[in-house]
C-alpha cells in the first residue's frame, strides 16, 4: 500500500509563465542560483504567484505559444485570460536536472531554447536552467497559497492533500521508491 505523502515541495513562478508551464509548453524554469541536487528526480508542485509577470506579458515566445504565430503581436494578452490560477498550485512536475546555460559566442545558441535565458534578474547574471520533465496539470487549480520565491518551498499540508488527491497516481513511483516529499 502506498504512503501518503505528507508534504510536497514547490516552486513559485509568475504567470504568464507559470500556465506555459502547466501546459507543457515551457519545460525550462530559469532562475539565478542552482536547485539543490537533492531534489533532482523528486516532484514538484508548480505554484502561480499573486504577481503578474509584464516581462511575461510582452514576452513574444509566451505570446506565440498562447495566440499561435499568426496572432502573437496583435491579439490582447493580459491577465484577465489566467484569473484562476494566481495564487494557486496549478501542475506537477518532476525536477529532470540543473545546469547553468550554456554561453556560445552566439547568444541565439543558449541551451534549451526557446526558454532557456542566457542571463537572469537585474543584474544580468548567468542564468540557472532547471529542467522540469512529466507536467501533468491539474485541472482545478488548487489554493488559494502564499508563494515564496526561493525553490524549493513545502506546500502546507492540506493544499499537498488537495493535489495529490487530483493526480494520485502521480506520486506512486516515488512512494514506492521510498523517497516521497516529507
Ligand atoms: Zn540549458
Amino acid at each position: 500500500m502506498a504512503r501518503p505523502v505528507l508534504a510536497l515541495l514547490a516552486a513559485t513562478v509568475r504567470l504568464p509563465y507559470a500556465a506555459a508551464i502547466r501546459a507543457g509548453a515551457k519545460p525550462i524554469e530559469n532562475r539565478g542560483k542552482p536547485i539543490a541536487e537533492r531534489h533532482i528526480g523528486q516532484p514538484i508542485a508548480i505554484h502561480a504567484a499573486a504577481q503578474w509577470s509584464k516581462m511575461g506579458e510582452s514576452d513574444m515566445r509566451i505570446r506565440r505559444w498562447w495566440w499561435g504565430p499568426e496572432r502573437a503581436a496583435t491579439h490582447p494578452f493580459d491577465a484577465t485570460l489566467f484569473s484562476n490560477m494566481f495564487r494557486k498550485v496549478v501542475a506537477v512536475a518532476t525536477v529532470a536536472g540543473c545546469h547553468e546555460a550554456v554561453w556560445p559566442l552566439n547568444e541565439d545558441l543558449t541551451c534549451c531554447q526557446p526558454f532557456g535565458d542566457r542571463r537572469y534578474g537585474p543584474r544580468g547574471e548567468p542564468a540557472w536552467h532547471i529542467e522540469l520533465d512529466d507536467i501533468a496539470s491539474l485541472d482545478v487549480p488548487v489554493g488559494p497559497v502564499r508563494g515564496w520565491l526561493n525553490i524549493p518551498w513545502t506546500l502546507p499540508e492540506d493544499i499537498t492533500r488537495q493535489v495529490v488527491e487530483q493526480v494520485p497516481d502521480y506520486f506512486a513511483r516515488f512512494e514506492q521508491a521510498g523517497t516521497a516529499a516529507r
